[in-house]
């Protein structure tokens, strides 16, 4: 009897066994864990499954954290050579290299992102971060920032959910590089891994204070945000709390970065090649669940290449894989929550409402946990709330032009100015269009590409200020930042 040949892929989990959770944390304050008060719990957003309980900081954790990171600011990281500190921070990137696997496991199982990018992606990053600022500590007087340059003092810092070990590196590296103490609050649905961070802070026998963390919600950023004791704030979340800390800290000492959300457009020309071009939209717009503020989600295509390239992209759609993010195997994990997803399904349904045509790639979605296919929506015009609002999540705006101004005027057409994509065979193309943009980073012919050298940073409601690079350095030193 002839057997069927199956081309399926057989399951390939990673194994949790690496990483060891408590059922319960506390906060971690002038090099110690203190018990916390309240707790709330974190879930593993593909199962539902609650993974542990997580504190949540009020006024008296939180003074306590300003008052560690002051202390070790006055006493011991301000007085430090620059050679010193950079080995410090040689020595956390070493350890997080060494305990890169757990670190990667700990990030899908709270975060919901496949194994496949928090292990290729966000934790050898997250290293090259403090890296790169290591290098930094000791030739600050060389970066071209004024040769007597002074870090704030203790900087404030609270980050999203949506690559939350990568933006702890992206704050705390160049922080301490630039000789500031550090006090940090995860986003309340993915603090494990910067928990974990705070043993490898111990590990490297870190000075007490020079970095604290506390866990919570809103109201511990505001707390921090308020709190007179700090004197930089750096930021990356939503546009509307960025607002509410713009105004908070307006006539205060302190100095402040914001790093916001984006619509980035994605332009096709119709002498690109298209292929490749497919692959940049699917990595610009699906990497991550579409959780990313620069992701490229309006694409912007030439008109003569529009049919070709949608009929491309659907075909390369129905190939990804959606599912349980622990498998090496998936390509799109599960959505970061529940308020995430009820987000994501009430804007689509306004596309589809406004008169765009909806299209979603054919897969089967696990019964538990929160999860949205790759869709695309065709038919987008200008005007369209899906067009127009950040939907931070795998849904695609799909926009069409005929002449390559009428793409560049449909590009900028948004109160935010992040990131953007060109895709050309024609290097003077490229250089005109990148030249009329107005976003803070953009890519020719790839999508989605980072490093710690490059700055990174958006125009109008995108943010202030710059991070990574010499230029994300800057924001750490007093006087030549974004003050
Ligand atoms: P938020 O901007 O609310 O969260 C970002 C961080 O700020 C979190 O640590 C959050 O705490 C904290 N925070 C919330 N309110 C305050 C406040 N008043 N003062 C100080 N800190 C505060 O983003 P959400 O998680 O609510 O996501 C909402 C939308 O924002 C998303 O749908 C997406 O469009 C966008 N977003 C953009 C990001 C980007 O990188 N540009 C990243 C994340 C979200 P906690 O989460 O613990 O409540």
């Amino acid at each position: 009897m002839e057997m069927p040949v199956s081309f399926d892929y057989a399951p390939a989990p990673e194994s949790r066994a690496v990483v060891s959770i408590k059922p319960k944390y506390g906060h971690f304050i002038a090099g110690k864990f203190v018990a916390g008060s309240k707790h709330f719990p974190t879930i593993n957003p593909a199962t539902e499954e609650v993974l542990s309980q997580i504190a949540l900081a009020g006024k008296a954790e939180v003074d306590a954290a300003v008052k560690a990171a002051r202390k070790a600011y006055t006493t011991t990281w301000s007085k430090m050579s620059g050679k010193e500190r950079g080995k410090y921070l040689f020595r956390i990137a070493r350890i997080m290299q060494e305990r890169a696997r757990e670190f990667a496991v700990l990030e899908t199982l709270d975060n919901g992102k496949p194994i496949r990018e928090s292990r290729d992606v966000d934790v050898p990053l997250a290293a090259a971060h403090f890296f790169y600022h290591a290098g930094w500590a000791d030739k600050l007087e060389f970066a071209g920032l004024g040769t007597s340059t002074k870090p704030h003092g203790v900087a404030g810092q609270i980050i999203p959910w949506n690559f939350p070990l990568l933006m702890l590196a992206w704050k705390v590296a160049p922080a301490l590089a630039a000789g500031n103490t550090v006090v940090l609050k995860p986003a309340e649905s993915t603090s494990l891994t910067a928990l974990l961070f705070a043993e490898v802070c111990q590990q490297a026998e870190l000075p007490a204070g020079v970095v604290n963390i506390v866990t919570g919600d809103g109201s511990t950023g505001a707390l921090i945000v308020n709190h007179p004791g700090i004197d930089k704030i750096a930021f990356t979340g939503s546009t509307e709390v960025g607002k509410i800390i713009a105004r908070a800290v307006a006539s205060t000492h302190k100095s402040v970065t914001l790093e916001l959300g984006g619509k980035a457009a994605n332009i096709i020309f119709e002498d690109a090649a298209i292929d490749e071009a497919v692959e940049g939209i699917v990595n610009g717009i699906f990497f991550n669940q579409g959780h990313v503020c620069c992701a490229g989600s309006r694409l912007i295509l030439q008109e003569s290449v529009a049919d070709e390239v949608l009929e491309k992209l659907k075909a390369r759609m129905a190939k990804i894989r959606v599912g349980d993010p622990m498998d090496k195997n998936t390509d799109v994990g599960a959505i970061n929550s529940k308020e995430q997803l009820t987000k994501i399904i009430e804007l689509s349904a306004s596309g589809e409402a406004e008169g765009a045509q909806r299209w979603s790639a054919p897969c089967d979605l696990p019964n538990k946990g929160f999860w949205f296919a790759p869709t695309i929506f065709t038919g987008v015009t200008q005007a369209h709330r899906i067009a127009r609002e950040e939907i931070f999540g795998p849904v695609l705006s799909v926009l069409t032009f005929r002449t390559p101004q009428e793409a560049i005027d449909k590009a900028n057409n948004t109160p935010f100015g992040l990131s953007a994509g060109v895709w050309s065979e024609k290097g003077s193309r490229i250089l005109w269009a990148t030249q009329q943009l107005r976003a803070g980073v953009i890519w020719a012919n790839t999508f989605n590409k980072f490093d710690p050298t490059s700055p990174f940073g958006g125009y109008k409601e995108s943010g202030w200020g710059r991070e990574g690079g010499r230029h994300g350095l800057s924001a750490y030193l007093k006087g030549v930042g974004h003050e």
